[in-house]
């Protein structure tokens, strides 16, 4: 009887306290998800930033087009200059600064 009586109130507190924690895990994961939301939303957006800038550098080995004694290489085929060119040398910028295209042209150069 006495052991009864005693469960009793020992439930009780188990019961408040798990909802007590439950909620108060609630609220804080709920705040710290926010921030780690935000914080790996910019994470993602700085890397997209990075490997569209990664992307856009003009490296030795990206691929470019150029006239024979031009000074100038095109990253676009297509760009206004050479697209009507019936000879257009292609290679990589390494390729096209040893004939000669040293500077990119800036009507296609990406930004
Ligand atoms: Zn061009």
């Amino acid at each position: 009887m006495i052991k009864r009586l005693f469960l009793i109130p020992l439930c009780a507190l188990l019961i408040l306290s798990s909802v007590a924690c439950r909620h108060r895990g609630d609220f804080d994961g709920g705040e710290a998800l926010d921030a780690d939301g935000v914080a790996k939303k910019q994470a993602e957006l700085a890397a997209e930033n990075a490997a569209a800038e990664e992307a856009a550098r003009v490296t030795p080995d990206t691929p470019c087009y150029w006239i024979a004694g031009s000074e100038v290489y095109h990253l676009d085929r297509n760009c206004a200059y050479i697209k009507d060119r019936e000879t257009v040398e292609s290679g990589t910028v390494r390729t096209a600064e040893s004939a000669g295209a040293v500077r990119a042209c800036s009507h296609c150069k990406k930004p």
